[in-house]
């Protein structure tokens, strides 16, 4: 194998290690590389491929050797390493931009700062059950490289975060999705919003006018950007607030509409829904007009986007205990998701929240919060800037595990109230992640 023909991958995690997969596919000589610690069942799937890896390190005079680099979203840009290899003209891609060059499959990409993969997965669900020879891939699942490697899909349904975005050079979806742009990761965006929200277009680039762009009219980010944007795709927007000629909205006997041009429109009842609260009535009109935009069939949309399981972590309900409902909203780390989660809820809330706060401005909580919420139970080990936040509206309370939290809010609340986990924050203080977060919290509720 020639120089020409060497990949280096750095970050050996589910992107790292399909991408990986996929390059010795193709006959790359192929190089992982991880600063961490590689997890053992990955090292496994490596050795038996015979593809070489270190961790611990990165030896540069390798890794500058590659011809294209393949990054883990996970790592930055401003690292050494990949600084380096820009100074030296190396490209330095995505598993996502790479694997996108194997692929014959028609791709739907989703992003936006929440929603992502309800949305992903009641798109991937709709058609599915639409018959179609469908993946899923991106943030949930295995990777999309190992599936290329691997699968034969016709349709791919795509999670797609901002970082994996940037990574992105000629990859193009057919479908995209933008479902809304709120404030998060600004840390990686140099604190400038306008980047973060440039960042969320790019699942934009490289489409035509054969492909279609399918987004949230209501959203002020997305509707001011794209004032200044040309968008070559069909434009597909959807609304709770306004009728649209093409897309999707809801209308006053509160049904979803939708709209395509060349399709009969068809109606759905909100209250057939399989997901609660405005922002799925949003997540709902994104997955209905991707599908709708494939085709499929009226009945099987409607069907699908009533009996879709809800993902877990995500206002996902516990049970009742002595008549006080719990519920695991686990996966709301920015305060956006925090407000559709109070926005949906139509009983007295004892809120807990808290874990790494990433710079939240808590200010537009407070309407809600003030008629909606009893009590906050903060989760956390600095809470401090919650408390500063909420002292003067609510009473505020003090824990750091998930069983005191819930023991608290439990004692707070009375029957016909409802136990709300949804911390607003990152978890890394005193859980794993935001699922073991999620685990803890329905254990301590179990045993009650
Ligand atoms: P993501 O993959 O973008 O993080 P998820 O579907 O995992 O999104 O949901 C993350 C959190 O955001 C959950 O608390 C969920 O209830 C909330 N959420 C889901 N859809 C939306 C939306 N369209 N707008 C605002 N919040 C949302």
């Amino acid at each position: 194998m020639t120089k020409t023909h060497n990949i280096a991958i750095l970050g050996a995690g589910e992107s790292g290690v399909g991408a990986a997969l996929l390059a010795k596919k193709q006959g790359f000589e192929v190089f992982v590389s991880d600063f961490g610690e590689i997890k053992e069942k990955y090292k496994e799937v490596l050795n038996k491929e015979n593809i070489e890896w270190e961790e611990g390190k990165h030896n540069s005079d390798k890794i500058l050797e590659a011809t294209e680099i393949i990054k883990s979203p996970g790592i930055p840009e401003k690292v050494q390493i990949v600084q380096k290899a820009l100074e030296k003209g190396i490209q330095v891609i995505s598993e996502i931009e790479f694997a996108g060059r194997y692929t014959q499959a028609k791709l739907i990409g989703i992003t936006g700062s929440n929603g992502k993969t309800t949305t992903t997965m009641l798109t991937y669900h709709v058609l599915k059950k639409a018959g179609l020879n469908v993946g899923i891939a991106g943030n949930v699942g295995s990777s999309f490289a190992k599936q290329v490697a691997s699968e034969n899909y016709d349709y791919y349904v795509l999670e797609l975060s901002s970082f994996q975005l940037d990574g992105l050079v000629d990859f193009k979806v057919d479908v995209s999705v933008l479902l809304n742009i709120t404030p998060d990761h600004l840390d990686r965006y140099e604190y400038k919003f306008g980047n973060y929200v440039n960042s969320k277009f790019r699942i934009t680039n490289n489409q035509t006018n054969q492909d279609y762009f399918i987004y949230c009219k209501d959203d002020e980010a997305i509707a001011k950007a794209l004032e200044s944007k040309s968008i070559k795709a069909k434009q597909l927007p959807f609304s709770i607030k306004e009728e649209v000629e093409e897309g999707a909205f809801y209308n006053k006997n509160e049904e979803i509409v939708f709209n395509l041009i060349n399709q009969e429109p068809q109606t759905m009842s909100i209250h057939d829904l399989a997901l609660n609260g405005k922002h799925n009535i949003y997540n709902s009109m994104a997955a209905g007009i991707a599908s709708k935009v494939l085709d499929l069939r009226k009945e099987i949309v409607r069907e699908s986007l009533s009996d879709f399981q809800n993902v877990e972590h995500r206002l996902e309900h516990i049970c009742y205990v002595n008549g006080i409902e719990f519920i695991n909203d686990s996966k709301a780390t920015n305060v956006n998701a925090v407000w559709y989660a109070l926005e949906s809820i139509n009983k007295p809330i004892v809120w807990i929240a808290g874990g790494v706060d990433k710079g939240n401005d808590y200010e537009e909580l407070i309407p809600l919060v003030k008629s909606k919420v009893k009590a906050l139970v903060c989760l956390g080990v600095d809470n401090s800037r919650l408390v500063e936040a909420f002292k003067d509206v609510i009473d505020v309370y003090e824990t750091s595990s998930a069983k005191d939290a819930v023991k608290l809010s439990y004692k707070l609340g009375a029957k016909g109230d409802l136990v709300l986990l949804s911390p607003a924050c990152a978890s890394f203080d005193l859980f794993d992640n935001y699922e073991e977060r999620g685990l803890e919290f329905r254990k301590a509720v179990r045993e009650l």
